[in-house]
């Protein structure tokens, strides 16, 4: 099986019906982006840079070394885009324990963007690093976890706070692509806000899932409720991917679901065009996409989201 998915290494990943799909990959690692070529990724679809900050006994890496780390993960990917998410510790991703989350309920507390907005001077070196990599090759910035308008506006307006530091450095700094996760169902609900400010939105349905569902995505005794077929679920997935597209604007998925085969043609159907997951099921998934005919596919999905028809393959 695996070297049969090796020969679909240099075929481009289209569909029966000629639609082109883009397939990338999840890195956490600047060393991950030559796996990730390696692996057939047209680019990185997700650059998870807590991983640069964790263990590190509580001190961070400072601006240069955030920017080296930054342009190894471009070089690695050879011109292809890289897409690199500003820092998201809190909840299952603590820093270490000096930093220890010691809030009731981590999941719900300070993460993610709202970390970052809690030390601006932090955040804005993470920035500045960032844009000084974007230099070397096409970078988009992905923010995590928003959920309030008010917050994109911080967001962006410490964006460009840190151009103005560099441009006071004197130091270059090159051209981004903006854009959202969409994980926090509230945000899913309100993505007309969030495609007026972003140029790209990347469905992040690990902690979708958690937040619609009310299932802690790390317990394991509640693991048989995480569902990412729910009806719930699925309807807060097609909005958002319907709204990006009515738009004209590029909506990924970079969760768990898309790297699951049995979920590709689902995805399809309901007009996903890009997923981005672990480099080691990125063939596996366009072994699917040859297979599919999203013209089929669209009308089935619709189905499968009025509750008219099984999500299951075999009975489409
Ligand atoms: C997600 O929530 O789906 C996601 C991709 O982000 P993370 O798993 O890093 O929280
Ligand atoms: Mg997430």
């Amino acid at each position: 099986e695996r070297e049969r998915l090796a020969r679909l290494l240099h075929t481009p990943a289209l569909t029966l019906d000629g639609e082109p799909i883009e397939l990338l990959a999840n890195i956490e690692q600047p060393a991950d982006a030559a796996a990730a070529v390696q692996a057939g990724a047209m680019g990185v679809g997700l650059f998870r840079t807590e991983f640069l900050f964790m263990g590190r006994a509580g001190r961070l890496p400072d601006e240069d070394a955030q920017y080296r780390a930054y342009c190894a993960a471009i070089e690695g990917m050879q011109g292809l885009p890289v897409t690199i998410r500003t820092i998201d510790v809190g909840a299952d991703k603590q820093l270490d324990k000096t930093f220890k989350d010691e809030h009731l309920n981590p999941a719900l507390g300070l993460r993610a963007i709202r970390w970052s907005l809690a030390d601006p001077a932090m955040f804005r070196t993470q920035l500045r690093a960032v844009l000084r990599a974007a230099v070397h090759g096409p970078v988009k910035l992905l923010f995590p976890m928003l959920a309030h308008v008010h917050e994109i506006e911080q967001t962006l307006a410490q964006l460009d706070l840190a151009r103005t530091e560099l441009e006071a450095r004197g130091v270059a700094y090159g051209a981004l692509q903006l854009g959202a996760m969409i994980e926090i169902p509230a945000a899913a609900l309100t993505v007309h806000s969030f495609l007026r400010y972003f140029d790209f939105l990347s469905i992040g349905t690990n902690d979708l899932i958690q937040y619609t569902l009310a299932i802690d995505r790390a317990d394991e005794s509640v693991a048989h409720l995480y569902d990412p077929l729910h009806p719930a679920v699925l309807r807060l997935v097609a909005e958002v991917i319907a709204a990006g597209r009515a738009q004209g604007k590029s909506v990924s998925m970079c969760g768990e679901t898309a790297g699951d085969v049995g979920m590709t043609r689902l995805l399809l159907g309901l007009g996903l065009r890009s997923f981005s997951m672990h480099p080691a099921q990125i063939l596996a998934v366009k072994q699917e996409v040859l297979r599919a005919d999203t013209r089929r596919l669209a009308p089935w999905a619709q189905q499968v989201l009025a509750g008219e028809a099984s999500a299951n393959l075999s009975a489409s």
